[in-house]
């Protein structure tokens, strides 16, 4: 019998620590937090993400400002918005929300925004710093991964992680947490041979693929941590990337989907917007 992990509680357990965090800091650091989120276009995913993020800071007292900019905006436009944002002291957190018009180029507006307010963690210099196991800014997502680890009281070190997907927004960042936090770890991806004969040797299994259900309790070690990130549309309904029926019975442990890692991601935006508003230290 596995047991599940509750991302949508936990998540809500920790919006609570951070509404309080943020209230001491309103009242002894006389901080305001604040979160500038730029959504460029209409794409309906996007405004769906966005809205989520300002109802999220809202809840807990983060200011929130979303700036929306057209379909057609020129990449000088957007380098211009956010180097005000740079400058203005009362923006702690800035967020481009991806993807961008195409002709923007996303890796330059990244690389554009202040290292100490990206509060997605994918600036070159918090990328950098995550590689050497420095403080930074980390990605939502891989972070939300390690709360939830360390939530259930689960012993990182020293364990068989294995992580299915290289993305640099999920795969690669939340390979170098669990090596930063002791973990043997190994990524396989699309041309790795014989995914199973790794899978089946992980007690930590992160999947973070976007295909619907394509793991099943056949690549799993019996006990093993599943960690589902994906996020897929099968028949009409959201499920993950793992086939959560017939897994959870031969893992310990498993996150659903909804309700398991997603809700942890905007949760770590908020820590991370309070974090730059407090300044790394
Ligand atoms: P991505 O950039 O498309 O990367 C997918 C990775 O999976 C790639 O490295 C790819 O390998 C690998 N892959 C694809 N098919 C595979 C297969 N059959 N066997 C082995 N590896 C395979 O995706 P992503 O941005 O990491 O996102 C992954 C999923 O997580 C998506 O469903 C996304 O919606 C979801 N997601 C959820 C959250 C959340 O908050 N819950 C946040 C971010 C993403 P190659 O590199 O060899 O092509």
């Amino acid at each position: 019998m596995s047991n599940i992990i509750d991302g949508k509680s936990i998540a809500e357990e920790i919006r609570t620590s951070i509404k309080e965090r943020v209230s001491k800091m309103k009242e002894t650091m006389n901080i305001n937090p604040s979160l500038t989120v730029i959504l460029v276009g209409d794409n309906p995913a996007s405004q769906v993400y966005v809205r989520n993020k300002e109802r999220a800071c809202i809840e807990v007292g983060i200011d929130s400002n979303i700036i929306r900019m057209s379909e057609k905006t020129s990449e000088q436009e957007l380098l211009d918005t956010i180097q005000k944002l740079n400058e203005d002291r009362s923006v702690h957190g800035i967020l481009v929300q991806l993807p961008l018009p195409e002709q923007i180029n996303e890796d330059k507006i990244i690389a554009a925004i202040d290292p100490n307010k990206d509060v997605d963690g994918f600036h070159p210099i918090n990328r950098g710093k995550l590689f050497a196991g420095e403080k930074s800014l980390e990605p939502c997502t891989p972070m939300g991964i390690i709360r939830l680890l360390d939530h259930i009281g689960y012993e990182i070190e020293g364990k068989n992680a294995v992580i299915i997907g290289r993305s640099n927004i999920v795969g690669k960042p939340v390979a170098l947490m669990l090596l930063k936090r002791n973990a043997t770890v190994t990524i396989v991806h699309t041309r790795t041979k014989d995914i199973k004969s790794i899978t089946q040797t992980a007690d930590i299994l992160v999947v973070a693929v976007g295909r619907a259900k394509i793991v099943d309790s056949s690549y799993i070690k019996e006990g093993a941590v599943v960690i589902d990130v994906g996020i897929n549309r099968l028949d009409g309904k959201l499920c993950g990337d793992v086939d959560f029926d017939d897994v959870k019975d031969k893992a310990g442990y498993i996150t659903p989907v909804p309700r398991g890692v997603g809700p942890m991601t905007i949760a770590m935006l908020l820590e991370n917007t309070l974090t730059a508003a407090e300044g790394i230290k």
